[in-house]
């Protein structure tokens, strides 16, 4: 019979038996100890649910829940690499129009932040749009945390991970977990302000830290749903050590994702900069840096709950 440590090709035979005496049916039982199948017709029934093997005289469980498990634990049991990295960035584009549509209230959210550019009334209007700036990101690390979730259990499709209306029902949580992510990733920031960094290395080690820590406070956010624990370095360095190789596998993965949408993002940004500051230029910039940094998230986040699935319950 089936054992969760088999490897993935005899899962997926298993998984492909067909009836001892009709190869060209499927079955509708199977024997748990000796794994002989049995079709409708052949099958000693006791019940409506179970039946007896003719073989070993053992317990029969339906054939259908058996080759959902089986098909199960050989995905879990399969290696994390480049399928998962294909199906993370198709995972999206299975509600392309919903994630589209998201991903322009993203940009739009974040309209408002380049007036910080902007001397006098830009740095008024700027901290003004640091609220729908907030609110976006946390609707965006929000959706990340559904498909982590979603993912981590074994789940292939996107039913209701991009539903925003879960989020707003719970927005007090939405915000909170938001809020610890960006402390999480950007806390460095004011005290190399303080330790006089600037240029070029202030921007360097800010982001270094940002891109290292990212993956590890979205992972804590979506499995605790509690503030501190996203915090919590002994947490991160704990999951690090808990997901082993695959930590770094994942890692590497999104570090390709975001360098794409980086270069993208920055392409535009420096286009566009060519020109004088206009309001119709920044929404124009926000729709276009918009879709890239909303899908490269929700990737990651795909990336991730794969990556978790795999871990099983250790984490
Ligand atoms: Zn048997
Ligand atoms: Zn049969």
């Amino acid at each position: 019979m089936i054992q969760p440590s088999d490897n993935p090709e005899k899962l997926k035979l298993a998984a492909q038996a067909v009836c001892r005496n009709h190869p060209q049916v499927t079955p509708a039982f199977v024997c748990t100890a000796c794994g002989t199948a049995y079709c409708n017709v052949c099958a000693k029934r006791i019940g409506s649910t179970a039946a007896i093997c003719l073989d070993c005289g053992s317990l029969c469980v339906p054939f259908r829940d058996f080759k959902e498990k089986a098909l199960l634990r050989a995905d879990q049991s399969s290696r994390f690499g480049v399928s998962d990295f294909l199906f993370a960035l198709r995972y999206p584009l299975q509600q392309a129009m919903t994630v589209f549509g998201c991903s322009l209230i993203y940009g739009i959210s974040i309209y408002f932040l380049p007036y910080f550019a902007l001397p006098d009334a830009g740095a008024l209007l700027g901290t003004i749009g640091l609220i729908p700036g907030f609110l976006g990101q946390a609707l965006m690390f929000g959706c990340a945390s559904q498909i982590i979730r979603h993912l981590e259990t074994g789940h292939k499709d996107s039913q209701s991970v991009f539903d925003i209306t879960d989020l707003l029902s719970d927005i007090g949580e939405t915000v909170l977990l938001a809020l610890a992510i960006l402390i999480a990733v950007g806390w460095p920031l004011p005290i190399l302000l303080k330790i006089g960094l600037a240029g070029r290395a202030l921007f360097w080690v800010s982001i270094v830290w940002a891109v290292a820590y990212y993956p590890l406070a979205l992972t804590l956010a979506s499995l605790t749903k509690r503030f501190w624990p996203v915090l919590n370095p002994l947490a991160a360095l704990s999951l690090m050590y808990k997901m082993g190789g695959l930590y770094w596998r994942l890692f590497v993965m999104c570090l390709g994702v975001w360098a794409a949408a980086a270069s993208l993002a920055a392409v535009f940004l420096l286009s566009v900069l060519r020109y004088t500051f206009h309001p119709l230029i920044v929404l124009i910039l926000a729709l276009i840096v918009g879709p890239p940094i909303f899908y490269a998230n929700m990737v990651t986040a795909a990336l991730i709950g794969r990556a978790l699935f795999r871990v099983g319950d250790k984490v």
